[in-house]
């Protein structure tokens, strides 16, 4: 049998983060290949990166490049070179807002594709921008499936009580619910849990995904409980650039006393808030734990702090905890936060190892490591997430559930 092959797409405004894997047997996990990002569109030096599994990073520059369809020219002609033999059957794409009733990955079909862009006020920063994938994907692999997975799908599981907004029930009915997002990070998370931790698998953990975007979210046995993230990307936790939880009350004062209209308020809480706003120093954990002024030190002690206190309201919302894991670009690498974040917890059970928490990489197991003592009640982990992998298993899933193998038409 040839080879075919699964392309997984995450687009962003800026960056376009490709993985492209084989399909082996049916049923097996698809193997991966490459992970490409092509960063910077939008700019005169826009680059890609690409790095083969194993294999050394190849950098190109491409000069400037506005849209994800002349991003994906680009990766066609690079992959034309990087792989050929190149027989692409589905490509899988991450999509912030599946809405209130999709609850698993699917095949884009024309209606799909019109109720996702109905759900573009829902996430304005991203779903044009997944949206646009989608079509250009479609254009550069016209006999390809392509495959929609939703972010917000994990959480449509959630009980209901942790669903909604204390208002009128029409506000629920008309979609202003905890949509939740990070999805199929928790997702994977919560696959790799019964190899990991037989006791986290069947009971319940926070886990947080901390990288530019944070969230949290409470998961018992597999199943999702609450998260901390809830109409909009915007809640929860402070992140890079965007405030987190915040008062509604501040939102009606920017607009009365202060005559802010919508669009100023959206560039401030999405923008120039969270640790840049609060630091003055940069959005990047790594220059804030670099720099000396006191305003970055305080700018991540309110992150740990918030941490701590969503983790307690999430483990009441489960009803107790057993454990936690550590995501993301922040939750894997800063051992800093992990160490601010449970030794506050301490009167919780969690005993960290210091030796464990301080060694970081994806050495040994992939990264993924325990980092407290044996004798600690409460296990905490690190486990690197890995949304491209799930991407890639669920639209080979989609394109094997179809059965036909072949291709499918968004117009
Ligand atoms: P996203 O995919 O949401 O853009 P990532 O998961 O890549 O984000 O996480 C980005 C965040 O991870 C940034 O704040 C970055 O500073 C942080 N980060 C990455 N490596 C390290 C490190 N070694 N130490 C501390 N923070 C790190």
């Amino acid at each position: 049998m040839s080879a075919r092959h699964v392309l997984t797409i995450n687009a962003g405004s800026a960056t376009l983060k490709f993985g492209l894997y084989e399909a082996g047997r049916p049923g097996a996990e698809p193997a991966q290949g490459w992970r490409i990002t092509i960063d910077r569109l939008g700019t005169d030096a826009a680059e890609l990166v690409a790095t083969p599994v194993g294999g050394e990073r190849i950098r190109r520059t491409l000069g400037a490049r506005s849209h994800a369809a002349d991003a994906l020219g680009d990766l066609l002609d690079f992959l034309a070179q990087a792989a050929p033999g190149l027989a692409v059957a589905v490509v899988s794409h991450r999509v912030v807002h599946g809405g209130p009733d999709l609850r698993a990955p699917l095949a884009v079909e024309p209606a799909l594709l019109e109720a996702l862009r109905g759900f573009e006020p829902l996430a304005p920063l991203h779903q044009p921008h997944n949206i646009a994938g989608i079509e250009a994907a479609h254009a550069a692999f016209p006999d390809a499936m392509q495959v929609a997975c939703f972010d917000t799908a994990f959480h449509r599981g959630q009980p209901k009580v942790n669903d909604v907004y204390a208002l009128p029930p029409s506000f629920y009915d008309e979609g202003v619910r905890r949509y939740g997002f990070h999805g199929l990070s928790y997702e994977y998370i919560a696959a790799r849990l019964p190899a990991v931790s037989p006791r986290l698998a069947a009971g319940r953990v926070v886990v947080a995904h901390l990288g530019s975007g944070a969230s949290m979210c409470a998961i018992d046995a597999g199943r999702p409980v609450s998260s901390s993230m809830g109409f909009s990307a915007l809640d929860g936790l402070p992140m890079g650039t965007r405030c987190g939880q915040i008062d509604p009350g501040v939102l009606l004062w920017l607009m009365q006393a202060r005559g802010l209209d919508a669009d100023a308020i959206s560039r401030l809480l999405y923008h120039r808030s969270g640790l840049a706003g609060m630091s003055g120093v940069g959005a990047d954990m790594r220059t804030l734990e670099a720099s000396g002024e006191p305003a970055a030190a305080f700018a991540i002690e309110h992150f740990t702090t918030r941490i701590r206190r969503e983790t307690g309201a999430l483990a009441a919302s489960a009803g107790g905890i057993d454990g936690m894991v550590f995501t993301a670009g922040i939750g894997e690498n800063s051992a800093r936060v992990r160490t601010d974040v449970l030794s506050g917890l301490r009167w919780l059970g969690f005993e960290l190892d210091e030796a464990a928490n301080a060694g970081g990489g994806r050495n040994g197991d992939g990264g993924i490591r325990r980092i407290t003592t044996d004798g600690s009640a409460l296990e905490a982990w690190v486990i690197p997430t890995d949304e491209e992998s799930m991407l890639a298993r669920h639209g080979l899933a989609v394109l094997e559930a179809a059965g036909d193998g072949n291709g499918r038409r968004v117009e």
